[in-house]
């Protein structure tokens, strides 16, 4: 299953810090790509130098407008789930977006436009409170990937951590740059 996501609309400058860590769950929680809105250019910056050090190809693309990216991927084949505390349980959903072939992810900043509500496959709620599209999305990957997610090797990584009971192993790799 190919996974992206899209992050809508953000807060010019406040929510800097919610976008890379909605890169960053992406990344970590098996995503191949994101797409961002108004961001600020830095954050690409700080996503490959998370790729260099830690493996991995995950893509930051910066896109104008939200609705060609949906619709582009609609042509390619892709299921488009919105994340939205107004949709579906996630628990009534989980199992059909198990079985879809290729997932964009939509997640919101500010009040998010009403057209994406249709243009959606799906509407999936995390529970019917509001929280974070972080929290929501971090849930959302693991629930359609089951944990797998965190089996994924990450090529090429300088760093790799050996999971250990106590203290810390790393195991660095030696590169020339
Ligand atoms: N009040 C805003 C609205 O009506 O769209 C919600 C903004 S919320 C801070 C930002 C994003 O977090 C939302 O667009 C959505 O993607 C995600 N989110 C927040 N709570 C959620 C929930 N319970 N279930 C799914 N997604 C949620």
């Amino acid at each position: 299953m190919v996974i992206e996501v899209v992050r809508i609309g953000q807060r010019i400058v406040r929510d800097d810090r919610v976008t890379t860590h909605v890169a960053l769950v992406s990344r970590a929680f098996g995503a191949e790509k994101i797409f961002m809105t108004e961001v600020n250019p830095e954050i690409k910056g700080t996503l490959e130098k998370i790729n260099k050090t830690w493996g991995g190809n995950f893509m930051v693309e910066f896109i104008d407008k939200w609705k060609s990216i949906i619709k582009k991927k609609k042509e390619e084949n892709f299921r488009i789930v919105h994340l939205s505390m107004y949709g579906e349980s996630i628990n009534d959903v989980q199992e059909k977006l198990r079985g879809e072939e290729n997932l964009l992810i939509v997640v919101g900043a500010e009040k998010v436009p009403r057209e994406i509500y249709d243009l959606a496959d799906y509407n999936v709620g995390v529970g019917s409170q509001p929280h974070s599209e972080i929290s929501a999305l971090a849930i959302l990957l693991d629930r359609i990937q089951k944990g797998k997610q965190f089996e994924k090797v990450f090529p090429d990584a300088k760093r790799k951590i050996i999971p250990t009971k106590t203290g810390k192993n790393v195991q660095v790799k030696e590169t020339r740059d």
